[in-house]
């Protein structure tokens, strides 16, 4: 049984001629039910014919990620524990924010990966070490659990406004997917995401990096973390085997569309790249490229080696950056209360499972 979830719009085109014998603009029919209306049952498709439902429902099927805890934050951050069909576990989080006129709206962080290879010594997921790939209906399945939870039926001006791939697992080492599920993503009659409304986050590895940045489909954004090279091998020892240097020369000739920035993530963990020696080092590599910083306040899990940093460091940190000409945006750390941080959850829940 070919789950139709992992099936791109032109490969549902091939399947619906080569096993139903149907015309190509049945295909996009079925596309409709599955993406905008989010149908799993093949009889609720009403404008196909009984037998070609039937035929459906012999040779396909549509299944979602399973959802098995939703915890929400006092702040509205709502996290989902979900089980794919082989019981492998991962996690994804809606964010809230709410526009000036109080209209709420969520950007969705996704994962590609159960688990990580890539073992950045912050990070629960890569405690886990990296279990396998995600498919394409497992990456973007996500998008209609959470749909579905919001009551977010709408074709435009939807409530889920933003994709950021930052959940667990990295995404340019598991490119084929996270490309045929950007590409099924931008889909106008799908789920009809703008490529800037896409963000696809690395730690910053070589490999299918080039690439994201000719399909166009996605912003970028690059977890830094740390200000030299040292520092990063110390922190992120996978991600550093590619060196800063090389990191930032490639990003110097990086594709960017007319007023795209790429954004940097950094984690400030306290003691350990939180000073103005490191403020100090991140403004030429910051301003060597068309880049904005996103600084993160680091949110412990239990047992981490890290700290947060003092509120005042914080601070420091910021105003350094900005009296230099860094676009520096201080993100607020969303549901610490429900473990919210990548792979946070899913460690607690298989940590109490042992308990
Ligand atoms: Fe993997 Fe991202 Fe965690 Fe690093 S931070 S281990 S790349 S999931």
């Amino acid at each position: 049984m070919i789950n139709l979830l992992n099936l791109t719009l032109p490969e549902l085109e091939a399947w619906t001629q080569a096993e139903l014998g149907e015309p190509k603009f049945r295909a996009m029919q079925i596309w409709q039910w599955i993406w905008q209306r989010m149908a799993r049952d093949f009889d609720t498709m009403t404008n196909i014919s009984r037998p070609c439902r039937e035929s459906m429902a012999a040779k396909a099927c549509i299944v979602w990620p399973e959802v098995t805890a939703v915890e929400e934050s006092q702040d509205g951050t709502t996290k989902f524990l979900l089980r794919l069909e082989d019981g492998a576990q991962v996690e994804t989080v809606l964010i809230p924010s709410d526009s000036r006129e109080g209209v709420r709206r969520w950007t969705q962080c996704l994962s590609c990966q159960v688990g990580c290879a890539m073992g950045c010594t912050f990070c629960s997921t890569g405690e886990m070490g990296f279990e396998r790939n995600m498919t394409m209906a497992e990456i973007l399945g996500q998008i209609l659990v959470a749909r579905e939870h919001l009551g977010d039926t709408r074709l435009h001006w939807p409530m889920l406004r933003n994709i950021v791939f930052m959940g667990m697992g990295e995404p340019l080492l598991n490119f084929n997917e996270v490309m045929r599920s950007l590409q099924s993503l931008n889909s106008d009659k799908g789920l009809n995401f703008s490529p800037r409304r896409i963000t696809v986050s690395t730690c910053g590895i070589e490999k299918n990096l080039k690439e994201l940045g000719e399909c166009g489909l996605a912003f970028l954004a690059v977890s830094l973390h740390a200000p030299n090279q040292e520092l990063r091998e110390r922190i992120m020892p996978k991600a550093a085997r590619w060196p800063l240097d090389r990191l930032m020369s490639t990003l110097q000739s990086y594709s960017l569309n007319t007023r795209e920035r790429i954004t940097f993530e950094y984690l400030l963990l306290g003691g350990v790249n939180d000073g103005l020696e490191h403020a100090r080092e991140l403004v030429p590599l910051v301003n060597s490229v068309k880049g904005k910083l996103n600084l993160i306040v680091y949110n412990p899990a239990e047992g981490s080696p890290y700290a947060a940093p003092s509120h005042e460091r914080v601070l420091a940190f910021e105003k350094y950056l900005w009296d230099r000409g860094v676009t520096a945006i201080l993100r607020k750390s969303k549901g610490q209360d429900i473990k919210a941080a990548c792979g946070q959850l899913k460690a607690a829940r298989q940590k109490e499972q042992l308990e």
